[in-house]
């Protein structure tokens, strides 16, 4: 049994959020639907459905676009909760309503709303975040993908690397360069049907994650409408920024809830695992390791939650954010490495989750703005 995380500082209703999410992830996607659908690098439909059913894709919505308005300490406790389950489920979900569907909010004409958000909620539109590419990751201000406006449209071409769900989308949010000499000022943002002519989506093999695949997409002459723009022409740089700071807290949130659940797994194999007569946990080599999981999953846990009051608070917490998605990634990582030691060799066998959640766990350092990248913005904004 493990001893509960205190849920001090939680209103009543996040405890609520906690406990419906909870209870309808782990009803609606068991573990081995899990294993089945990552073995088979399956998108998780019918749990996607489930949340957007009992109208979760709402959640981080205001109530004038049809959303329940959720705060971002409410956010979090969702993200987290799901991710406890199963990270890649949060994964789905953060990128259609977060990453890209915030952007349409946020950023987008009263008919770019009309037009997209019903769906989202609903759960019948399906979004990714096109960005990255091959020459631009950490760097991404010197994306190559080119829009040009030709006869009253624009003509999208280039190529983008590792987005998170283009092979499920139904619209890509594409960052793109309408002025290429302009630098961060060059930069616009098109929503492009993802089935549009000279679009071609590539999923790719990957170590984790890999449910919520990371995709190639190219772009070869794909037409998009002028009123399919996001925000003003050449200036999508500041919307990318501004939504930075909630991007991170999810970030945080998953890799808390992760690790949630690495303890939980760790911890019941320890107890019942056996080694010279004893049960593993009366050897502090092992115990203390849990202990560490425990303290790993507690500070992460913490920082997400206290960026996301400061959101709600209405400052503008960059370097908590930062802080918080080091934090809970980084910890999220070396817990999961931690958990599968608890474990020897069941746990690198595909036998059981842990190997899994390992997998998982290894992105969270590396996408979202690098965590090298947020150590040169936690250096910055401390002066060093
Ligand atoms: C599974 C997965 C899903 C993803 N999903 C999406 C998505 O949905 N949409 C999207 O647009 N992108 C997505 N990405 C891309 C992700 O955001 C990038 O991988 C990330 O920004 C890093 O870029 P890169 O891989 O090109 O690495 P690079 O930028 O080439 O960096 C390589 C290494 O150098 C370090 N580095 C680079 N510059 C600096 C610096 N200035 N200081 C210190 N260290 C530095 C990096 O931290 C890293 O360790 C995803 C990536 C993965 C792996």
């Amino acid at each position: 049994m493990i001893a509960p995380f205190n849920d001090f500082g939680l209103t009543e209703q996040q405890k609520l959020i906690r406990e419906n999410v909870l209870g309808l992830v782990r009803r609606v996607l068991p573990d081995d639907k899990i294993r089945a659908l990552d073995a088979a690098g399956e998108f998780p439909f019918e749990a996607f459905a489930a949340l957007a059913e009992a109208g979760w894709m709402g959640l981080p919505y205001a109530a004038e676009h049809g959303g329940m308005g959720g705060s971002a300490k409410d956010l979090a406790v969702f993200v987290e909760a799901v991710a406890e389950h199963y990270s890649s489920l949060a994964s789905a979900w953060l990128t259609t309503t977060i990453y890209a569907g915030k952007h349409i909010e946020l950023f987008g004409t009263p008919e770019q709303r009309a037009r997209f958000l019903p769906g989202v909620i609903a759960g019948r539109t399906r979004l990714a975040l096109a960005l990255s590419e091959p020459e631009a990751g950490s760097d991404a201000a010197s994306i190559r993908t080119r829009a040009e406006l030709r006869d009253g449209r624009y003509v999208v071409t280039g190529q983008k690397l590792y987005i998170t769900c283009a092979h499920v989308a139904h619209h890509l949010v594409t960052v793109v360069k309408t002025d290429p000499g302009a630098g961060r000022r060059g930069i616009s943002i098109l929503i492009v049907d993802a089935d549009a002519k000279g679009v071609t989506v590539r999923p790719m093999e990957t170590l984790g994650r890999r449910t919520t695949r990371a995709c190639e997409v190219f772009f070869d002459g794909v037409e998009v409408a002028l009123d399919r723009r996001i925000g003003p022409e050449n200036g999508a740089w500041r919307n990318l920024v501004r939504c930075l700071n909630l991007e991170r807290l999810c970030l945080a949130a998953a890799g808390a809830g992760n690790l949630r659940h690495v303890l939980a797994y760790a911890l019941d194999y320890a107890q019942g695992r056996k080694a010279f007569g004893r049960t593993i946990t009366e050897y502090q080599a092992v115990s203390h390791k849990l202990a560490d999981i425990r303290i790993m999953a507690e500070t992460a846990r913490l920082c997400a939650y206290r960026a996301a009051e400061m959101l709600d608070a209405g400052l503008e917490p960059d370097l908590e954010t930062s802080i918080a998605k080091v934090v809970a990634t980084d910890n999220d990582f070396r817990g999961a490495d931690l958990g599968l030691q608890i474990m020897g060799g069941a746990g690198y066998t595909m036998a059981h989750d842990m190997q899994r959640m390992f997998r998982d766990s290894r992105v969270g350092t590396i996408g979202g703005g690098s965590n090298e990248i947020q150590r040169n913005i936690i250096a910055r904004l401390i002066g060093a």
